[in-house]
Parts: C-alpha cells; sequence; structure tokens
C-alpha cells in the first residue's frame, strides 16, 4: 500500500474514533480487517501487531496513534 494511502486510512481511523487506549502506552485500533494492539514506547516509536506493520514496518494503526498523539506532524 502506497505511503499516501497509508496517511489517508490513519487519519480516517482516528476522525472516526476508531482508537481506544487500553493502557499506558497501549492502544487498541479497530480497522477494517480487524482489532490491532499498538503500543507506544518511551523513546517514543509506536510497535503495532498487524501483518503490515510487520511487513513494512509502519501500517495506517501506528500512524493513527502517532497522530492522535501529535507526534506525526509532517504527515
Ligand atoms: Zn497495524
Amino acid at each position: 500500500m502506497p505511503l499516501e494511502a497509508i496517511v489517508k486510512k490513519a487519519q480516517k481511523l482516528m476522525r472516526s474514533r476508531r482508537i481506544e487506549r487500553i493502557g499506558d502506552g497501549v492502544y487498541n485500533v479497530i480497522g477494517d480487517h480487524g482489532t490491532y494492539t499498538v503500543v507506544e514506547r518511551m523513546d517514543g516509536s509506536v510497535l503495532c501487531n498487524c501483518p503490515g506493520f510487520a511487513r513494512n514496518r509502519i501500517c495506517s494503526h501506528s500512524l493513527a496513534v502517532m497522530l492522535l498523539r501529535g507526534k506525526a506532524r509532517r504527515v
């Protein structure tokens, strides 16, 4: 998936409030194909347990959390 599409999806996830904080730096993101867990690490980077993140080290879920936390201002 091109980065532009990932960004659009992340913005949609954020706007439709599909991100649920379930703990300290831990979020459930309800994606189109399932609910994934996004973890925010101490250094500010985020990890997601979806297959897309495993492949590309970026996905709409992790990006949505970054947008929510205001850590992806350039996107
Ligand atoms: Zn993901």
